[in-house]
């Protein structure tokens, strides 16, 4: 419930955390950067929650458009991932995630995302389990060969009308002829101006609505069913890591809090210390792709089969 009234996707120090985080936490000294310590905390776990960010997908060269050297022309993401921007520009708004999506074609999964899907695999025959709560909308964990996924902020290669509602996978390439060689991202590029009914519409029959990628914009609501397993996944968790997440992207930026708020160890996997470090057992520096693996490697108590 806490969550589900809180879910709005927005950057930054929009949504105040005090009424989500209840007490202290165990104390106030920075969080450990032991090793062997997490590993014995791994080795126990039956439940794991890896709570995935940017940061994953952008080891395998996804960029984020989130920072001032990264825009796309004269935009970052959160200038056109609005509900705002695609009503009066939807051909701009098409052509920056018509770029993004012919990006992916060519990505593949990091070392973090590999070790996550191999932790995973190996996990499940010893019954234990572990879930991916991504902020990303790339494909990437999926074709590391992870299974139990839940995308929190919707998925880059699924389309929504806006019409009739109906969501699809869409991997076309380009998604419509009229955006073939558009989103060009130089920021001296000229907008395209599509006709909107030229824009990719929906196959659906008598529909022909207007299609939206299947992302949740900056300002929207995360969608409730999804919403509903994080909390439960959240609640039963007996170990949370927290991986390449810049912990400003709301409502995800409090999940390792409330997890840590439990009293359950949340190790945070990132290239820099972030707004939500002091809030978790652990704290591993650097690249995810580094760290992560050894994190995720068979231990030594684990029964191979
Ligand atoms: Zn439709």
């Amino acid at each position: 419930m806490l969550l589900q009234s809180r879910a709005v996707f927005a950057l930054g120090l929009r949504m105040c955390s005090s009424h989500v985080i209840k007490g202290p936490l165990m104390d106030t000294a920075r969080p450990s950067s032991d090793m062997s310590e997490f590993r014995k905390t791994f080795s126990k776990a039956k439940h794991i929650v890896i709570i995935t960010g940017a940061g994953v997908s952008a080891e395998s060269g996804v960029p984020t458009f989130r920072g001032e050297n990264e825009k796309w022309r004269k935009w970052q993401s959160q200038d056109l991932a609005t509900p705002e921007a695609f009503s009066r520009t939807p051909s701009r708004v098409w052509e920056f995630y018509h770029y993004r999506r012919e990006l992916l074609l060519n990505k593949k999964p990091s070392a973090a995302h590999l070790a996550i899907a191999e932790c995973e695999a190996r996990l499940k025959k010893q019954g234990r389990s572990v879930v991916i709560i991504t902020q990303c909308t790339d494909d990437l964990h999926r074709q590391a060969g992870s299974k139990h996924i839940l995308r929190i902020h919707g998925s880059l290669m699924e389309t929504r009308c806006v019409s009739c509602g109906h969501v699809t996978v869409n991997k076309r390439s380009p998604i419509c002829a009229a955006l073939k060689g558009k989103g060009a991202p130089g920021p001296d590029v000229a907008d395209a101006q599509i006709p909107v009914d030229k824009l990719p519409r929906c196959d659906e029959s008598d529909c022909h609505g207007l299609l939206r990628p299947n992302v949740v914009f900056f300002g929207e609501t995360l969608d409730s069913h999804i919403l509903t397993k994080v909390e439960k996944e959240m609640e039963i968790c007996d170990l949370c890591l927290v991986v390449g997440a810049s912990s400003i992207v709301y409502p995800a930026a409090m999940f390792g809090p409330r997890v840590a708020s439990r009293g359950v160890p949340v190790a945070e996997f990132n290239t820099t210390a972030t707004p939500k470090t002091e809030y978790f057992t652990y704290h591993f520096q650097g690249p995810c792709g580094t760290t992560l693996p050894p994190a995720l490697a068979q231990h030594e108590s684990e029964v191979i089969y």
